[in-house]
């Protein structure tokens, strides 16, 4: 049997004596599209930025196709491809050239890189954007030129923080297909996001991050099945501050007027929160029973949505 990809064994890590991440343990199988799946905060840039070599942990193994991450430093990093949230390069140079420098750091010449960097502007729509620097693209475009610098040197792993963080619907669908035949081509992929559709729609394979603690993982259909819980969602004509305590025995999520709840047994509990909901004056304008989704399994584990900061 090979060696997975990635595997991750204990990883801890605190910042000035608070934890970030405590005994994580994640293993990606060559291949696979894993999904780094939490909360803002919960520890996934830390997971990454370990990975990567950008951060030190305090303890924990990790190793790329079976050799560690510090000892084995120059194999494992050039198997990696990594797509950061934020972009730290030179803003004063051509694109194309900022990408035959990146494989340069891998010890490619410019002579090898001159194709693979010709396939990849074009695949990325940024052929005819070669000669501009970074400053003059546009926030779309400064995305896919992260990914077309991760991948320049043809990596066989490719590490994307919250990729489509931010960036308009269109842009979002063209890159979860890019990032599908990358899949397809047999590259492992770990993405990290808080976009519950996204590890749903992409991923094979997740681990929910909360407070730096894998606390599930497993293909997202299993994870549904086994801990997801049905979901009512009633639209009410005005949000009324005394819900907040009539409502508080339930778990759910709001927003605006729009409310969330996650249930076991949705035809028990639709007629008391509907009750419920009605005896304190307010109007219900529509009612909806969802099917299971991440973001259900994600309330019942943790007793809030993943974008909730607080409850
Ligand atoms: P995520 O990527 O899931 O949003 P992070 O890994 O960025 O989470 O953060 C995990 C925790 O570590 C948070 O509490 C964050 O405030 C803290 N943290 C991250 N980076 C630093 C840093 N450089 N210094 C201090 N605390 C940090």
């Amino acid at each position: 049997m090979t060696a997975p990809a990635i595997k991750i064994e204990g990883l801890s890590k605190s910042y000035n004596g608070s934890d970030a991440l405590s005994g994580v343990n994640i293993t990606i199988p060559d291949g696979q599209f894993f999904g780094l799946l939490g909360p803002n905060g919960a520890g996934k840039s830390t997971t990454i930025n370990i990975l990567t070599g950008l951060v030190r942990r305090n303890s924990g193994n990790i190793t790329v196709f079976g050799k560690d991450i510090e000892r084995d430093y120059r194999f494992t990093r050039s198997q990696i491809g990594t797509a950061q949230q934020e972009l730290s390069v030179d803003w004063f140079f051509p694109i194309e050239k900022l990408l035959q420098y990146q494989a340069g750091y891998y010890g490619i010449s410019p002579k090898k890189s001159r194709g693979r960097i010709e396939e990849l502007l074009n695949r990325l729509g940024l052929w005819s954007k070669r000669k501009s620097r970074l400053r003059q693209l546009s926030g779309g475009m400064k995305r896919r030129f992260q990914l077309a610098k991760a991948l320049v040197h043809n990596p066989k792993i490719i590490i994307l923080d919250e990729p489509t963080a931010g960036i308009d619907v269109e842009l979002r669908h063209e890159l979860w297909d890019y990032l599908r035949q990358l899949h397809q081509q047999g590259k492992t992929i770990l993405l990290t996001t808080h976009y519950i559709e996204e590890a749903e729609l992409l991923c094979e394979y997740v681990s929910i991050i909360h407070k730096g603690k894998v606390i599930a993982e497993g293909a997202p259909k299993n994870l549904i099945n086994k801990r997801g819980k049905a979901g009512i969602t009633i639209h009410l004509k005005q949000w009324e501050d005394t819900l907040q305590e009539l409502l508080k025995p339930y778990t759910y999520t709001r927003k605006k007027s729009q409310l969330h709840f996650t249930v076991k047994d949705a035809e028990t509990e639709i007629s008391k929160i509907i009750n419920l909901i009605s005896k304190n004056g307010c109007q219900i304008q529509r009612v909806e029973l969802t099917k299971s989704t991440l973001e259900d399994v994600f309330l019942s584990l943790t007793g809030r949505g993943i974008n909730e900061q607080t409850k």
